[in-house]
């Protein structure tokens, strides 16, 4: 696990290596911003080449720096998810969404460096081997893997956003893809999958023994409870969007990094804001109560 300081922040993006006899493994990317320490961090480990760069989905804390890494590493595949082959049918195709946009760019400039997986394929690492779960729900496309040799599962962002240390978790709800039944979906089937013995969670920390199950639990409930405070201040206040968003940092608070750090309120009411929308989109909450969201 290296911990990248996205955007200058300890222990908010962990990125993963995996190394196996010879054969190596990158589980995200973080931003461009952050490959320079990416590639130190990879050469103090003493790791020279990528056999394989994974994208568990498409946001950019998690394949900004694919360009760049690709680029330094020419003999690395990139693994994505079967999901873009299917793109121009779905209703994720429009030209302007990021998924379109980073397919775009896979098929352009990687074409043959790329390969498609979904549900129950495995990439080796000799004796290593790392299977697929299709885990849809934060984005349509994610995927989650685990590596049978450890047990060890990388969830990326489809379980939720938490931050072992601090025990702090928000819900990974942002729009435009943010799907609560799939999202619900996948943590049960992750949860089900027999003998996981850690969680590599990108944002923050992996989780071993008793945490594994927690890490599940609280990826549920915390989805569950600020939904539930979504709907009703949505209800009570009319769709006003401020009034939930006060809602969820009266009942929820901040986060200890934002209360060390000083995070200004206009970036906190950002994130909550694209929470609260989220949760809005996916229950259709407009047409349900009939107001004129704000
Ligand atoms: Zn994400």
């Amino acid at each position: 696990m290296f911990d990248c300081l996205i955007y200058n922040m300890k222990e908010q993006m962990a990125l993963f290596v995996i190394e196996n006899n010879g054969k190596t493994v990158l589980i995200d990317t973080g931003t461009s911003s952050e490959v320079d320490s990416l590639l130190n961090h990879l050469q103090n480990i003493g790791i020279d080449h990528l056999d394989y760069i994974f994208s568990t989905h498409v946001h950019v804390d998690h394949i900004g720096g694919v360009k760049r890494l690709s680029t330094q590493f020419p003999e690395a595949k990139i693994v994505v998810s079967e999901f873009y082959q299917k793109l121009p049918e779905t209703k994720f195709a429009k030209k302007e969404s990021d998924l379109a946009e980073y397919h775009e760019y896979l098929v352009q400039n990687l074409k043959n460096r790329v390969i498609y997986v979904g549900e129950g394929d495995i990439i080796s690492l000799d004796d290593l081997k790392l299977e697929i779960y299709s885990a849809p729900g934060h984005t349509p496309e994610h995927i989650a893997i685990l590596d049978r040799k450890n047990m060890n599962l990388f969830p990326g962002d489809s379980i939720g956003g938490h931050h072992l240390g601090s025990g702090f978790s928000r819900p990974t709800a942002y729009p435009p893809y943010f799907n609560h039944e799939s999202y619900s979906k996948t943590v049960k089937k992750l949860s089900q999958i027999d003998n996981v013995k850690s969680i590599s969670l990108a944002h923050f920390g992996v989780a071993t023994g008793p945490e594994v199950q927690e890490v599940f639990k609280i990826s549920e409930d915390v989805f569950k409870a600020y939904k539930d405070t979504v709907v009703e201040s949505y209800q009570k206040n009319n769709g006003d969007l401020n009034l939930i968003i006060t809602a969820l940092l009266d009942k929820f608070g901040r986060s200890p990094n934002e209360i060390k750090h000083n995070r200004p309120d206009a970036l906190i009411f950002r994130t909550l804001g694209g929470i609260s929308i989220g949760f809005i989109n996916t229950l259709d909450l407009k047409s349900k109560f009939k107001v004129d969201s704000k």
